[in-house]
């Protein structure tokens, strides 16, 4: 019998359209990369090439791939328990722990965890919660959510509704009500906002650095500022730390690295470093309260799939990983070093600009310069980096990658770049 990864090979070769109909893809492409194995910072696809994983898959191998201690601790509880839900009067032991163990590290005193299975799951999960705990609290008034553009909160309708790019949201209205946005670094526009609809505001939402809609870091003291808004006018903040959590900005969330306590937190990715889906909702004091005060209220609102046992072993053992390695501290290294080869890159003039915060960097590519182009000279030199739309290409390495890793994705951007251009 052939390996997997030659199966997959020689069927694609053969046939017309994969099977899959892939996300974020052009349904009449035919032309992929199979990636078949992968170890630390580097992944081998289908014809035993290998490249630098620079982008941590999916902005979430935080640990680096074939770490033993997930795949034993994930062997582990799936022979003692597959699966058993958390609805209603259930729980499991590895559901509990991980939760005890974010509650410990949540940047803030007296959360809760409300589990999903991704993070456009999470960002529905906050705007929900908020909705409702404004209600229980006998402001039923208070529905309307700020969100940001660029940034990006998922595909679900609540997470594309939030999500400030414009065409992502193309053919799939009508979305959700009461969702508007505003500038990414325009704190103002947010105070407007709610004094022109008093009484109304929900809450805000905001990723602490803008991450998949082109890696945007907020201006200084934007976020602090969001905070004194949002307790101004009666609003909850929701951080979302799909990208910015465990460690990306070099302290365990995003809002440490930028001094703010938010009453929602969205997490996902970097939970599991992405070897199990899952995600979930650290759920502040503020809004916990009114949820619990009436011992009758059911919150109606879940998913099959929250508090996995076996994703939340996988959670345990990457949190065990990300402590023990301490890989938050390795952020503002692998940052410096990709800001310095970025900006060298920049200041030649092969790219407009180059920008980031922590262990997340992108350059702007000059108009006429296609990312897409780039991203794919990029693979010829053996590293994975990602095309933002065609303006930008995008950094956000595992945080176990090495310096010499690091000098190679800059080293290889700059042949992608001198030949593309
Ligand atoms: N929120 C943020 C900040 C994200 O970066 C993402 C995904 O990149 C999401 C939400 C959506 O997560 P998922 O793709 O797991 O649904």
């Amino acid at each position: 019998m052939l390996p997997a990864s030659r199966v997959t090979a020689r069927r694609l070769e053969a046939m017309d359209l994969p099977d899959v109909l892939h996300p974020f893809a052009k349904p009449s492409n035919r032309d992929f990369l199979t990636i078949t194995e992968g170890d630390g910072a580097v992944v081998r696809d289908s014809a035993g090439r290998e490249y630098i994983d620079a982008m941590a898959s999916l902005w979430y191998c935080n640990v680096g791939h074939g770490r033993t201690e997930i795949i034993e601790a994930v062997t582990e509880q799936l022979r003692r328990l597959d699966a058993f839900h958390t609805f209603d009067i259930f729980t499991n032991p590895p559901a509990e722990e991980l939760a005890s163990e974010l509650v410990a590290l949540a940047p803030g005193d007296g959360f809760r965890v409300f589990y999903t299975g991704s993070g456009s799951e999470s960002v529905d999960s906050a705007i929900k919660l908020a909705r409702a705990a404004h209600a229980r609290a006998g402001r039923p008034g208070r529905r309307l959510i700020v969100s940001r553009t660029p940034s990006y909160h998922g595909v679900t309708y609540g997470g594309l509704t939030a999500t400030g790019i414009p065409a992502n949201q193309e053919h799939f209205g009508p979305l959700v009500d009461d969702i508007v946005q505003v500038p990414y670094d325009d704190a103002e526009a947010v105070e407007k906002v709610a004094r022109e609809r008093p009484g109304e505001l929900a809450a805000v939402i905001a990723e602490p650095v803008v991450g998949a809609a082109g890696v945007y870091p907020p201006p200084p003291g934007y976020l602090t500022e969001l905070r004194r808004i949002c307790d101004e006018h009666g609003a909850w903040l929701i951080a979302d730390e799909v990208i910015c959590g465990f460690g990306r900005l070099g302290q365990w969330w995003g809002s440490q690295h930028y001094g703010v306590r938010p009453d929602l937190v969205t997490f996902a990715k970097g939970v599991t470093s992405g070897y199990i889906p899952l995600g979930g909702v650290l759920v502040g004091p503020a809004v916990r309260g009114p949820l619990e005060a009436d011992p009758d209220f059911v919150l109606r609102h879940g998913h099959t799939y929250s508090g996995h046992p076996v994703a939340c072993a996988a959670g345990i053992a990457a949190l065990g990983i990300t402590r023990a390695e301490n890989l938050p501290a390795r952020a503002p290294g692998i940052g410096e070093r990709l800001a310095a080869g970025l900006s060298e890159i920049a200041e030649q003039g092969l790219v407009a600009e180059a920008r980031g915060a922590g262990a997340m960097w992108a350059v702007g590519m000059h108009p006429h310069v296609s990312a897409v182009a780039v991203r794919d000279a990029l693979l010829q030199h053996g590293v994975i980096a990602r095309a933002i739309g065609d303006a930008t290409v995008s950094f956000c390495p595992p945080l176990v990658i090495t310096e010499e890793q690091l000098d190679t994705c800059v080293a290889a951007l700059r042949a992608a770049l001198e030949e593309v251009i």
